[in-house]
């Protein structure tokens, strides 16, 4: 599942390649694309003719200003598998493209998506933190609003264990099951924790843990693990699956200390991968 360093891998890409263009036409392939509107005509209607005029993401999810008399925003919800390419126009369709925005300037802006869980989303104004669909969002873990204290005061009132917490985008945006496992073994500390149990110092390592995991995973454009179907714009995997100290390594020996990898199961059926010596 994309997170933030794959999102904003995307944002960057498509801040090069797409703004100043206008959206001519979008062509939705597969209806579920479009499911939050009442039929793909009316997301359509809400973008066609529009300027690109910035590209931005919120959590997980990379985003189009478009310009106009009523200032719209197009999210894109990546779910699990959504992919986001920009290809010249006579690019053969790839079999998961769900939609497909006609550009100005003869490219296409194509969202893939192999288990369709994600969609596109046209929202009126820019101000994305006003829809419903990020209103009770945590805050950027990369911006000045996310601090050791605001972990701290958050944490106390969660009796959920460390690793559901970091997940949870009403807590902190962005973050999935890749980056929640890395961010706690980095910190030392066992992603089963109860939250409401971590002392000050443990969230002052989460803080600065959760901050390096995240930027070093921009830097490496995002992760294309083993079980990930993540490429970016241009159709490259990203390398942060190379970095990884604990995701998908179970009984594999800890990097720092060679003990085997452990996975505990999460309800869901999800696992958190942790190492037994070096997190406490
Ligand atoms: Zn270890």
């Amino acid at each position: 599942m994309p997170e933030l360093p794959e999102a904003e891998t995307i944002r960057c890409q498509l801040e090069r390649e797409i703004v100043g263009k206008t959206v001519r036409r979008l062509e939705v392939h597969d209806a579920r694309a479009g499911r939050e509107h009442r039929s793909p005509k009316e997301l359509a209607s809400l973008v066609e003719g529009r300027r690109i005029q910035g590209v931005g993401r919120r959590g997980k999810a990379p985003l189009l200003f478009l310009d106009g008399k009523r200032p719209t925003t197009l999210i894109f919800r990546l779910g699990m598998t959504g992919l986001l390419r920009v290809v010249p126009a006579e690019a053969p369709l790839e079999k998961p493209t769900a939609a497909t925005l006609v550009l100005s300037g003869g490219k296409h802006l194509r969202f893939l998506d192999q288990r369709k869980f994600g969609g596109l989303i046209a929202r009126p104004g820019h101000d994305v933190n006003s829809t419903p669909d990020f209103r009770d969002y945590g805050p950027e873990p990369l911006s000045d609003d996310f601090t050791p204290e605001y972990l701290k005061d958050i944490f106390s009132r969660r009796s959920a264990k460390l690793e559901m917490v970091l997940m949870d985008q009403h807590v902190i945006a962005g973050i999935g099951k890749i980056c929640s496992d890395e961010i706690c073994f980095r910190a030392g500390i066992r992603p089963a924790r109860s939250a409401r149990r971590l002392t000050k110092p443990m969230c002052e390592r989460l803080w600065q843990a959760a901050r390096e995991v995240l930027s070093e995973g921009i830097a490496c454009r995002g992760s294309s693990a083993r079980d990930e179907t993540y490429l970016d714009v241009y159709g490259v995997p990203g390398s942060f699956q190379d970095r990884i100290y604990v995701y998908q390594r179970t009984g594999e020996p800890c990097r720092v200390c060679g003990t085997p990898i452990r996975r505990t199961r999460l309800p869901g059926g999800r696992g958190m991968h942790w190492c037994p010596e070096c997190q406490k």
